[in-house]
């Protein structure tokens, strides 16, 4: 039997919000947002406030993310904080965003050991791919999805991927405006899950939940989720708008069962 997929929408507040603002934030989109059993609902607000915020929620309304970690479980790394150390307060974290790769420079190195670290640490591991504009120019949009996987997968089992997410975020929409297509989508999800097949086989490529990202609205984010393969969507902009992003979790709520 091909395994259902619970839809999940993550939140990326990125460097925005106070510990306050964010509390406040978190009360509003409290009642707002209703416990659904269909939908999981995830934020990532600025590391400082996911401890506060982490005796805050409850965890069946919502989870949290970080949204970047060092991945040694600990040691002299003055200024880091590692996935060992969050592994009470977050239960997913969000690996290889295309800020952290090109404004941080973060290396496929670094984006799979931090893959593996948030799995020994029992945090879930969402690995951001996509294309830039200059590879999607040339053609080499697929490559570069593969390479990505291939690389940020390299130090999992078979075993940990169970854990997994994957988000396809083109690197040309996020925070642009300038969204995908949902064809786009459609082969994205296709590239991702079958290099998963063939890194893993195919029980693991349908078990992986694949999100889209990039400039997603409450008037696109029902034409992504309808996309073969895709389970929610990684939001940004829209997660900082608790109108916006209470209709985006609604959208997901309302969707169709979720297509394998
Ligand atoms: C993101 O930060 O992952 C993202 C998708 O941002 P936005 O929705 O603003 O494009």
């Amino acid at each position: 039997m091909t395994p259902q997929r619970k839809k999940l929408i993550v939140g990326n507040w990125k460097m925005n919000l106070s510990v306050n603002e964010a509390s406040l934030y978190l009360h509003k989109l409290a009642d707002r947002i209703p416990v659904r059993r269909n939908v999981e609902v995830v934020l990532a607000p600025t590391l400082l406030a996911l401890q506060p915020l982490s005796l805050q929620v409850n965890r069946r309304q919502f989870k949290l993310a970080v949204q970047n970690f060092y991945w040694r479980d600990n040691g002299a790394f003055t200024g880091e904080v590692s996935a060992y150390q969050l592994q009470s307060i977050v239960q997913y974290a969000i690996i290889g965003h295309s800020e952290r790769r090109y404004k941080f420079h973060e290396t496929e190195k670094d984006i799979r050991n931090k893959v593996q670290a948030a799995v020994r640490n029992r945090i879930q591991p969402i690995l951001c791919v996509g294309e830039t504009v200059s590879e999607r120019s040339m053609g080499e949009t697929n490559d570069a999805i593969r390479d990505q996987l291939i690389s940020g997968l390299a130090n999992l089992t078979s075993d940990d991927l169970d854990m997994l997410v994957v988000a396809y975020e083109p690197v040309w929409a996020i925070g642009t405006g300038d969204n995908a297509k949902p064809s786009d989508v459609t082969d994205a999800v296709k590239v991702i899950r079958n290099q998963i097949k063939q890194l893993y086989g195919a029980k693991a490529s349908e078990m992986v939940r694949v999100l889209y990202g990039g400039s997603v609205t409450p008037s696109s984010a029902a034409d992504y989720l309808a996309v073969k393969g895709v389970d929610g969507l990684l939001i940004g902009g829209a997660s900082l708008d608790s109108h916006d992003f209470t209709e985006i979790v609604t959208k997901a709520h309302n969707s169709n069962a979720v297509k394998i």
